[in-house]
C-alpha cells in the first residue's frame, strides 16, 4: 500500500484561498487579504458579470466590489467597483456606476422564507 507523497500541513487549518481579485476597491492595496466580496444593490457596468439571485430571479448583473480585511473591519466605503469579470482585475470609479437600483425582490424572498424555514437557533 502506498501513501500519498505530498504531506499536507494540517496544523493551523487556515485555508489559503488562491483567488486573486486585484486591488482593494476601497484603499487600492493589493495583497492576499483582498478577498471580501461585496454585493451591492446597483447595476454592474457589464451585464452578466456580477451577482444574481436565484430566489427572486435576478440576472447576474449586480455590482460587485472586493475589499481587504482592514477595510471590511473599518467598514470603509469602496471607491471603485469591479468592471467586467473579477479575474480581469479591472476597476471602475463608483461615480461612473449607473444609479439604477438593482436589488432583491423582497416579496419573492418573503415567499421563499415561508417555504424554506430558517434552521437557525438563536444565540
Ligand atoms: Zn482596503
Ligand atoms: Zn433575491
Amino acid at each position: 500500500m502506498e501513501k500519498p507523497k505530498n504531506h499536507k500541513l494540517k496544523e493551523g487549518s487556515e485555508e489559503e484561498v488562491s483567488l486573486d481579485f486585484g486591488p482593494c476597491c476601497a484603499c487600492e492595496k493589493e495583497d492576499p487579504t483582498v478577498r471580501n466580496v461585496l454585493l451591492l444593490p446597483r447595476k454592474a457596468p457589464v451585464p452578466g458579470t456580477g451577482w444574481g439571485c436565484a430566489v427572486c430571479n435576478l440576472p447576474p448583473d449586480g455590482l460587485v466590489c472586493v475589499i481587504c480585511d482592514d477595510c471590511l473591519k473599518e467598514k470603509k466605503q469602496p471607491r471603485f467597483a469591479i468592471l467586467d469579470l473579477a479575474t480581469k482585475k479591472l476597476r471602475i470609479p463608483m461615480e461612473q456606476i449607473s444609479t439604477e437600483p438593482f436589488d432583491h425582490d423582497i416579496q419573492a424572498h418573503k415567499m421563499w422564507d415561508l417555504i424554506s424555514q430558517p434552521a437557525k437557533g438563536e444565540g
